[in-house]
This record gives structure tokens, C-alpha cells and sequence, in this order.
């Protein structure tokens, strides 16, 4: 696996900073937020150290979503939400604050729960042709 000294998450796969684990395999690792945003708020990190969502190879990609039904179900289970919100968070201005890939599980049981995505639509702002333009923009750059 891949460690980066410095980085808080590796540490805490290695066992050398105490985590509250919820499941491990050789592929991944899940843990409950130290900042509990709701009850059971987990994040499912990949034990090879990468950096965010740019920087992630398709075989981390596939492993680590792979684990995501199973600890969200585990969450479901064991607290009985009625909703579940999955966050990444990439580069500063998104919110990332750990430079470790992480997936944010956020079990909901409500609108006052603590969560707020605050989630403003544009959907005025583009045209179908600006939306077609677009994706197309996106599209040419997929390699
Ligand atoms: P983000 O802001 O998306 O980068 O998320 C990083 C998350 O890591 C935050 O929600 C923190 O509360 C959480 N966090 C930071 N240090 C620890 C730790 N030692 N144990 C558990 N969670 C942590
Ligand atoms: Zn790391």
C-alpha cells in the first residue's frame, strides 16, 4: 500500500492514531467522523494514499465505491435513517480539509438533522444549446 507519512488518514489505517473503525479489507478502510455531522456519520477512505478524485486511478476508484453499498447498508441497519447523503469533497474551496481521498456517509433522519447541502439551481441560466455546448466542452476532455 501506498503511505504518505504526513498524511493524518494513512495514520490512521496504520493504527498509529486511534480511529472508531466500522469495517476494513485489504482495499479499504471506514471509520466514523470524529466531527459527527449526524449519528453514524462514516468516511470510506482507500488504503492507497491518493489525494483527491483528480488524482485516483480507476482500480482505487472501482474498489473503494464497490465498498459503499455495504457500509451504507451496515449504517441503515444499525440506525435506521430515513435518507443517506454520499460526500467527497475535493480541494479547498469544495471543503476538503484531509488530503486523503475520503467518501463522506451521512445517514439522515430529517430536515434538522445537521446536514445542509445547500443547493441552489441555475437551471434558468442555460439554454438546451448551452447544456448541449457544455457537455460537449466535457466529453472532448474525457481520456
Ligand atoms: P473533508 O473536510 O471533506 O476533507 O473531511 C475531512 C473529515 O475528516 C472532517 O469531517 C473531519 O471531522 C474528519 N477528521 C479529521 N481528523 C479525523 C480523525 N482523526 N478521526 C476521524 N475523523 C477525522
Ligand atoms: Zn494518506
Amino acid at each position: 500500500m501506498t503511505h504518505d507519512s504526513s498524511c493524518i488518514f494513512c495514520k490512521i489505517i496504520n493504527g498509529d492514531i486511534p480511529s472508531a473503525k466500522v469495517y476494513e479489507d485489504e482495499a479499504v478502510y471506514a471509520f466514523l467522523d470524529i466531527s459527527q455531522v449526524t449519528k453514524g456519520h462514516t468516511l470510506l477512505i482507500p488504503k492507497t494514499h491518493t489525494q483527491d478524485i483528480y488524482s485516483t486511478d480507476e482500480q482505487t476508484a472501482e474498489k473503494l465505491f464497490a465498498r459503499v453499498p455495504k457500509v451504507a447498508n451496515a449504517i441503515k441497519n444499525a440506525f435506521e435513517p430515513i435518507g443517506l447523503n454520499l460526500l467527497n469533497n475535493n480541494e479547498a474551496p469544495a471543503g476538503q480539509s484531509v488530503y486523503h481521498l475520503h467518501i463522506h456517509l451521512i445517514p439522515r433522519y430529517g430536515e434538522n438533522d445537521g446536514f445542509e447541502p445547500n443547493w441552489i439551481v441555475h437551471t434558468d441560466d442555460y439554454s438546451n444549446d448551452d447544456l448541449q455546448a457544455m457537455a460537449k466542452q466535457i466529453n472532448e476532455r474525457i481520456s
